[in-house]
């Protein structure tokens, strides 16, 4: 590909410049979260699944349209047979990328060295509960001890880990002290993420929400907790604060109670090649019919990123406009990614 196919940076037309890309490697998952998954699981298609090389043709789309950061996600992205050595690939043909990794660590431990090594700057993990049975009841699957394990063998490693816990009413709100007490005593970033309204057949409803304002008054009963400042967080919508004493750090965010659209800097490409440019959003993109067609290919590709973008919407109103249950967007997460 010609390098700088584009000039300008990606800016959309209430002025945000668009630099972080999070790209789902797939839509299969290992695990079966009941408020993740609809009951009909139906997979996209081999044929569609966008391959390695077009993906790391997509990037480079997005780095010489001013992408700075790119998270791969799923799905689960260590089920993809191969990931390993994308993300490898992914590295050196885009060394100025910040990489970064969202998984639910189950399959991670052959590849913690070579994560650490091929210089993915974040791993973020997620685990919703610190019971295993309840992990169980959750996912569908017993394997609370390998992700367990596998946080504190990625933390020796030097990965930079974030744990991300889905705060849902009803489910894991008991285990706060737990969470507190984990953030305490490793050097990672815990944050809670507001359940949010996403995908048919799962369980949202409103009274499942865990709303951030409980969450963070919470937290506080049990610890002293110091906002960090500005400069010390890594760029994302979380509140961030410095446990009192401890090791790690404790974050909420909160895209239902007080959502961040106004400095939303995301697009989102789908492992079948759809971009998304508001996860609250059914609107996609097409790219991998222009990408894989003969005289299109990636210009074209480049136009459409940049068109999707000038019309990325400028938000979501969720509290207001919210019915007690189901969706704003139909499609379940683990086609999106997150
Ligand atoms: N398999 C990977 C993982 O477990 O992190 C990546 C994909 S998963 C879809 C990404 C994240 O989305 C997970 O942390 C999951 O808990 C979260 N998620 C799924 N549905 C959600 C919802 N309705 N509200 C908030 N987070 C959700």
């Amino acid at each position: 590909m010609k390098k700088d196919m584009s000039e300008a940076p990606l800016t959309d037309r209430y002025g945000r410049k668009v630099s972080y890309m999070r790209v789902s490697v797939t839509d299969r998952c290992n695990l079966r979260c009941s408020y993740c998954v609809s009951q009909d699981m139906s997979f996209i298609p081999h044929p569609t699944i966008l391959r390695y090389e077009e993906i790391l043709d997509l990037m480079g789309i997005g780095v010489s349209l001013g992408v700075d950061k790119i998270r791969f996600t799923g799905g689960e992205p260590f089920v993809r047979k191969g990931f390993m050595g994308f993300l490898e690939s992914a590295a050196l043909r885009h060394p100025s990328v910040e990489l970064c990794v969202t998984t639910n660590a189950t399959l991670i431990e052959p590849f913690i060295p070579r994560l650490a090594e091929a210089g993915v700057k974040r791993l973020n993990i997620s685990l919703d509960t610190l019971d295993p049975a309840k992990f169980e009841r959750i996912t569908k699957r017993n394997l609370f001890h390998d992700v367990r394990s596998n946080i504190d063998r990625a933390v020796e490693a030097g990965l930079n880990v974030k744990v991300n816990v889905v705060a849902m009413g009803g489910v894991n709100q008991d285990e706060l002290p737990a969470f507190v007490s984990m953030a305490s005593s490793l050097p990672i970033d815990l944050r809670f993420i507001e359940f949010m309204p996403i995908g048919d057949g799962t369980r949202w409803s409103r009274d499942a929400v865990w709303l951030a304002k409980d969450i963070l008054g919470g937290i506080k009963d049990l610890v002293e907790l110091e906002p960090v400042a500005r400069e010390k967080r890594t760029g994302g919508p979380a509140r961030m604060y410095d446990i009192k004493g401890g090791q790690g750090r404790i974050g909420i965010i909160s895209p239902y109670s007080n959502h961040f659209c106004a400095s939303c800097n995301r697009l989102r490409l789908t492992s079948d090649g759809n971009l998304r440019t508001c996860l609250f959003s059914d609107r996609v993109y097409r790219l991998r019919p222009a990408l894989r067609h003969p005289r299109l290919g990636l210009p074209f590709v480049d136009r459409i990123i940049r068109k999707a973008t000038q019309a990325k919407p400028m938000g979501h109103k969720l509290l207001e406009t919210m019915p007690s249950g189901g969706g704003v967007c139909h499609t379940r997460m683990s086609a999106i990614g997150g």
